[in-house]
């Protein structure tokens, strides 16, 4: 009885609101879905969660040490989810993000090598960006993992203290020197003793997760790992 008036529910709010698929327009029943079953499977998925020494990790090698890295996505120009990607972060649709967090914390719980991670923590925007779009789109991601993991998002554990253009044609290493200074740990209580793990959009060259975990892992015993919805390597 309880299926078929959730059914009946999901009908009807489907009359008075219909839902499209983000990739293709087709229509979708379940409101939750952002995407249809065709689209989702389509995404590149890289099945990292799964890999030790994968590419997202080898980025970190003699620079930090971390316990596992993941990435859900191969990230390429004009593909549906550099699409996914603009409207989390051009287009004001955080939903996106919570809906491609639950992907990811899917990913997660399904690896054992996650297995100890303790809290999650979502890499801080500068404040003028987050105002600007209205909320953090890694935030928007720990909340999807969340939902799906149950492992607690630590708010406000880590702040960004200098604003800094992006530097797209910059190297690596002046990158890195540039990152230096700009994350804070403001809550080392919460972290102290903790397997952390770091959570972003897309990793590139690593120098913000650099330049964020390297702080983290300067408290006390802490331990720290690193997902995000996408990767350039
Ligand atoms: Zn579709």
């Amino acid at each position: 009885m309880q299926n078929i008036l959730s059914t009946l529910k999901n009908c009807v709010s489907h009359l008075l609101f219909p839902h499209n698929c983000l990739g293709c327009a087709t229509d979708i029943l379940n409101q939750q879905d952002l995407l249809c079953a065709k689209c989702q499977t389509e995404l590149p998925v890289t099945d990292f969660a799964n890999a030790s020494q994968n590419p997202t990790e080898k980025i970190f090698y003699g620079r930090m040490h971390i316990e596992a890295s993941t990435a859900s996505y191969y990230y390429t120009k004009e593909s549906l989810l550099q699409h996914l990607m603009v409207q989390l972060k051009y287009k004001g649709n955080k939903e996106v993000g919570i809906y491609l967090g639950k992907l990811l914390g899917h990913q997660l719980m399904n690896s054992k090598r996650f297995n100890s991670v303790d809290a999650l923590i979502a890499l801080p925007l500068n404040s003028k960006k987050e105002f600007k779009r209205g909320y953090n789109q890694a935030m928007a991601i720990c909340q999807g993992i969340e939902s799906v993991w149950q492992k607690p998002i630590l708010y406000n554990a880590v702040i960004r203290t200098i604003f800094t253009e992006t530097q797209t044609h910059e190297n690596r290493i002046n990158r890195w020197q540039n990152m230096d200074g700009v994350f804070k740990v403001v809550n080392e209580k919460t972290i102290e003793a903790r397997h952390i793990l770091l959570v972003d959009d897309v990793i590139t060259t690593g120098a913000t997760l650099e330049a964020c975990g390297s702080e983290i892992l300067k408290i006390n015993n802490t331990k720290l790992s690193i997902a995000t919805v996408a990767c350039t390597v």
